[in-house]
């Protein structure tokens, strides 16, 4: 009997093709839609070309590409692009091309941002000012309405035209479309406000009007809001009606959307379980008969095979996870997944990046969004290359060496590979980076790299066994701060803490505010006996999965926590603030509900049996304490590389051993890549 590879493969629900509309994709995954800032730039075109390409070519279905607004005041920013004129098609049409190339199919997501616009030209459905902008919005008059209306129906029909597959209006996440149905934004008394049903007119009229315009072939999509996660959200009764009035107005597809910008839920972060988001997605599938795609945090096949499997959405979107590795679907067809180097969710390199004006990348990929730079290909010659240290920095480049054809062996002093990433395995919710691990462990066995561990390499070894480079990526040392007391026998240090080698008391002070003294507060806080499942994650952040509130949201439960911990800076900014923009507000909801302190200003005078003295204002104040624990950040480790380079070995100094001042995971598998890519 003829079995195809589709039920042959450990994911057969993924795989399977499916109609959507009037065209069939070939599999469940579509790329969602990112905002990467690709668009911007020199050769902005061929670059986005070889990123989306790449992902058509490594088997993804249907591509999203990025928000386009329909007209002027609907760009996010200065410099976002519109698609209003046939002339700017040429943008357009060699993206489609590289998709296409590779079987792919691609819409045009059309997005205008409403209230949430960066520019000086704020449009809105009423003048309600978003919490997230400085700027309240001009109010759109009636008339203006209708020929924003036409605005999106004319940016949809030169999509077509310029060979998409069809269309995305962006209908969630708080931007126009879903400004106009929430009374949260919408305060209008005339046609376009007050009931749902005039609420809802907008979106349903630009759908209705665009299936008119471009006929029944193109794919309409519509990324629908299906939980706000804001006060003055929409309810389920009113997600439902919308998502009908779309289906009856000629949408094809569905695709799914959580949580305004503003929402003080995480919904993306790591510390959101895989899949945590899918209950509002699938309530949805029930009420329309089109295909509903779900998303956030499905990151790995299997998650997304159970997800599809259950019947809960038709199609599964993933963003990031393709920023990562463009080959997720081809990996997963051929029964490779654990060669998928998998989204992490830390948002580090994407997200943060996007906030700080940066063109995205990912962070264990930092190949993304850089393809034209970096191009696929092997080194000129091969060499031998020894790399000391299998922490993010060493992992990078030995990996990365090794794909592109030289031979590596790679030194851990420890039992294991990994560094610091062990350490951040322990913090509650970072269990992510173990797929990190994985992946490493999973390329080192392919590549046939030469892994020693549990062997200190000194610079005599390494010169004699006479390699042609040697790589010092030797990681840091924690730092140690001139105050009295400081080797008092309370005081300990975050490595002493992390690994279990002391049983932390119950009054704690943590000295720094870094990356590292957050997680640490994070770890010694985690509540007792909260279950790790989707229900107590909602529980926490107050999310209500029946919609039945507004937005979805009701108050957070608080749960108690193990000990009282209070956090110092010498500076005097606000605590936390050098956290990344994506999580650290997370982070700090997350240790204020926990009763965490944070004291920012403080002169360190001393350690000793009475616990920690400390000056705000040049005020004393003791703090009796149990432990101290020392996170003021780290020094550098990488002495041998100067002993080598002396001796004549070319030798490069990479990661935190090279400079340990804001090292962060980024930045080690960064510099890791790139050198793996000048060899
Ligand atoms: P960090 O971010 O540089 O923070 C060091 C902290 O120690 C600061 O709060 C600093 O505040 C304090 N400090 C510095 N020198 C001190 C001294 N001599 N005496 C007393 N206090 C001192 O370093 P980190 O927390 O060790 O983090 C290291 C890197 O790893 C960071 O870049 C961090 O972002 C990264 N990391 C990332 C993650 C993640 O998941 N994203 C997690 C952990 C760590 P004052 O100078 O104001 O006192
Ligand atoms: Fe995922 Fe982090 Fe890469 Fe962003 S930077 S795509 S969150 S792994």
């Amino acid at each position: 009997m003829f079995v195809s590879v589709v039920e042959k493969s450990p994911y057969p629900h993924l795989l399977s093709p499916l109609r959507v509309g009037q065209q069939v994709l070939r599999n469940r995954v579509v790329m969602g839609s990112m905002h990467t800032r690709l668009e911007y730039g020199e050769n902005a075109v061929s670059r986005q070309a070889a990123f989306f390409g790449a992902r058509a070519g490594g088997g993804v279905a249907l591509i999203i590409t990025g928000g386009v607004a329909p007209n002027w005041e609907g760009r996010i920013e200065e410099e976002a692009l519109t698609l209003e004129r046939e002339d700017q098609l040429d943008e357009h049409r060699p993206v489609v091309a590289a998709v296409h190339a590779y079987g792919g199919k691609i819409l045009l997501q059309i997005l205008h941002t409403g209230a949430y616009a960066k520019h000086g030209d704020i449009v809105g459905i009423s003048d309600i000012q978003s919490p997230i902008n400085s700027r309240a919005p001009r109010p759109l008059t009636a008339a203006e309405i209708e020929a924003t209306i036409e605005d999106f129906v004319r940016c949809a029909a030169l999509a077509v035209q310029a060979g998409y597959d069809g269309v995305e209006f962006m209908g969630s996440e708080g931007y126009f479309l879903n400004q106009c149905v929430a009374t949260r934004m919408n305060n209008r008394t005339d046609e376009w406000g007050g009931s749902l049903q005039k609420r809802i007119r907008i979106p349903v009229e630009i759908v209705r009007r665009t299936r008119a315009r471009i006929g029944p072939q193109p794919i309409i999509s519509y990324r629908i809001s299906a939980t706000d996660l804001v006060e003055g959200g929409q309810t389920a009764g009113e997600i439902d009606t919308l998502a009908r009035a779309l289906e009856a107005a000629g949408a094809d597809m569905l695709n799914v959307g959580v949580g305004w910008h503003e929402s003080v839920v995480p919904t993306v972060a790591y510390m959101a379980p895989r899949g945590a988001f899918i209950f509002a997605a699938s309530r949805l599938k029930a009420v329309v008969r089109i295909p509903v795609v779900g998303s956030n945090r499905i990151n790995m096949p299997q998650v997304a095979e159970e997800i599809l499997a259950r019947g809960e959405v038709d199609l599964v979107s993933l963003a990031r996870p393709l920023l990562a590795d463009p080959c997720f679907v081809n990996k997963s067809a051929a029964g490779r997944a654990a060669e998928i180097n998998t989204c992490i969710a830390c948002n580090q390199a994407c997200l943060d990046y996007i906030f700080v004006g940066k063109t995205a990348s990912c962070l264990v990929n930092p190949r993304a969004c850089r393809e034209t730079q970096f191009p696929d290909t092997p080194g000129r010659v091969s060499r031998r290359i020894a790399v000391v240290g299998a922490g993010p920095a060493g992992l990078s480049v030995a990996v990365n060496a090794a794909l592109r054809g030289h031979r590596i062996t790679l030194y851990e002093a420890s039992g294991e590979i990994g560094g610091e990433i062990n350490l951040a395995l322990r913090i509650p919710g970072k269990t992510e980076f173990g797929e990190m691990l994985r992946y490493y462990r999973t390329q080192l066995e392919l590549q046939r790299v030469d892994v020693r561990l549990n062997t200190a390499v000194s610079a005599e070894q390494l010169l004699r066994d006479q390699y042609n480079a040697v790589v010092v990526a030797t990681g840091t040392l924690p730092r140690t701060p001139d105050i009295p007391g400081i080797d008092h026998p309370s005081t300990v240090s975050y490595l002493d803490v992390l690994t279990g080698r002391v049983d932390v008391g119950r009054r704690v002070a943590i000295i720094g505010t870094g990356g590292i003294g957050y997680d640490v507060a994070c770890f010694l806080t985690v509540p007792r006996g909260v279950p790790d499942t989707i229900d107590a994650y909602l529980d926490t952040w107050g999310v209500d999965p029946t919609i039945a509130i507004p937005g979805g949201i009701r108050a957070p439960t608080v749960h108690t926590t193990p000990r009282a911990v209070t956090m110092f800076q010498r500076s005097a900014g606000r605590p936390g603030e050098r956290l990344g923009k994506s999580t650290g507000w997370i982070h700090r909801i997350e240790l204020r509900r926990r009763g965490v302190k944070a004291l920012a200003g403080c002169t360190y005078r001393r350690i000793d049996d009475e616990g920690l003295h400390y000056a705000i204002d040049g005020r004393d104040h003791l703090m009796p304490v149990d432990h101290v624990v020392i996170c003021a950040g780290q020094e550098p480790n990488g002495a041998m590389a100067s002993t080598l380079a002396r001796a004549g070995c070319e030798v490069h100094l990479i990661g935190g051993a090279r400079v340990a001042g804001e090292l962060d995971a980024v930045r080690a598998t960064e510099e890791g890549f790139r050198l793996a890519y000048g060899f």
